[in-house]
């Protein structure tokens, strides 16, 4: 590698570093504003104490540059990289070394574990993680780099099932509550809920992250689609589920639905659910290296 490249491959390298740094520490501007706004809303005293704990919680991890949640779970990338974005052949080892510095620096909690030896790297590196789902945008020069902190009492958890398509979506939403009354009470309510519909089970959960990815506040730009979204917030919300799965006005921060069409003899369905926790972050670099961190306004890495 020429000196040049060099020197550039390691300053993008520190850049993502600064931003799994700044993923693990502070939450994006839009959980930060639902959260506010439950806070706000929240009439349960016990509930009320929960929104205090999680108001300290957040300050102190940012003022002592300490991660917010023990959990700082599997690092999961996905990445949408212009067709001439001039580094787009380093990213896969950038994001590894990024991985691992940050793992030192931060510090955070190795919890990559090898599947048959049950071995712990101790540096959140192992077999594919971490994770990268990779798409090519044609014709553009620049990248648009989202971090996820997956949980492992929250995001990995999901669940998928195929549905006989008689059973509709009728049997979608009885699937959706009795997961969420079950596993997601652990989860550390209020949750993010992300539902991948589609024909298989694969789509259906890739989907249900994609979902996770939306900023909160938005809606599926499909009318019937958003309005599954509402009656599932609305419904999920009348369980009184409440921050820490204690009883309160909110259980969730919000439902994002997104879908592919099915085959006529299957409906597969995902869920994914992102705690109060939801440490997702975008950034994006153009061609010289130059970044903006899309999810977090003001952030200087
Ligand atoms: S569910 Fe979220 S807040 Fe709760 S321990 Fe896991 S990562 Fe932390």
């Amino acid at each position: 590698m020429e000196q040049t490249e060099k020197i550039n491959v390691e300053h993008f390298t520190e850049l993502l570093a600064k931003f799994i740094a700044l993923l693990v520490i502070r939450l994006p501007d839009d959980v930060m504003a639902k959260l506010a706004e439950l806070s706000q809303r929240e009439t349960s005293p016990l509930g009320r104490v929960l929104y205090e704990a999680i108001k300290d919680d957040l300050s102190l991890a940012a003022q002592l540059k300490r991660p917010l949640c023990q959990d700082t779970g599997i690092l999961q990338f996905t990445v949408r990289v212009g067709s001439n974005f001039p580094w787009r052949n380093k990213v896969s080892e950038v994001l590894r070394q990024a991985v691992l510095r940050a793992t030192r620096e931060v510090p955070l909690r190795p919890n990559a574990v090898e599947i048959f030896t049950h071995v712990n790297s101790g540096n959140n590196t192992g077999t594919r993680i971490p994770w990268i789902d990779w798409a090519v945008i044609p014709d553009r020069d620049d990248i648009y780099i989202y971090g996820y902190v997956a949980g492992g009492g929250c995001s990995l958890p999901g669940t998928a099932k195929v549905f006989m398509p008689l059973e509709g979506l009728e049997g979608v939403v009885r699937y959706i509550f009795d997961q969420i009354t079950s596993y997601g009470i652990n989860a550390c309510p209020p949750l993010l809920v992300g539902v991948g519909l589609a024909g298989s089970m694969d789509v259906a959960a890739k989907l249900s992250k994609t979902a996770l990815l939306r900023p909160i506040g938005t809606s599926n730009p499909d009318a019937a689609t958003a309005d599954l979204e509402q009656r599932l917030t609305d419904g999920l919300n009348a369980l009184g589920i409440g921050p820490g799965g204690l009883g309160g006005e909110a259980s969730v921060l919000g439902v994002h639905v997104e879908q592919a069409a099915r085959h006529p003899a299957t409906l597969a369905a995902a869920i994914s659910t992102g705690c109060w926790a939801l440490r997702r972050a975008l950034i994006r670099l153009d061609a010289d290296l130059n970044y903006e961190v899309l999810s977090h306004k003001g952030a200087v890495l």
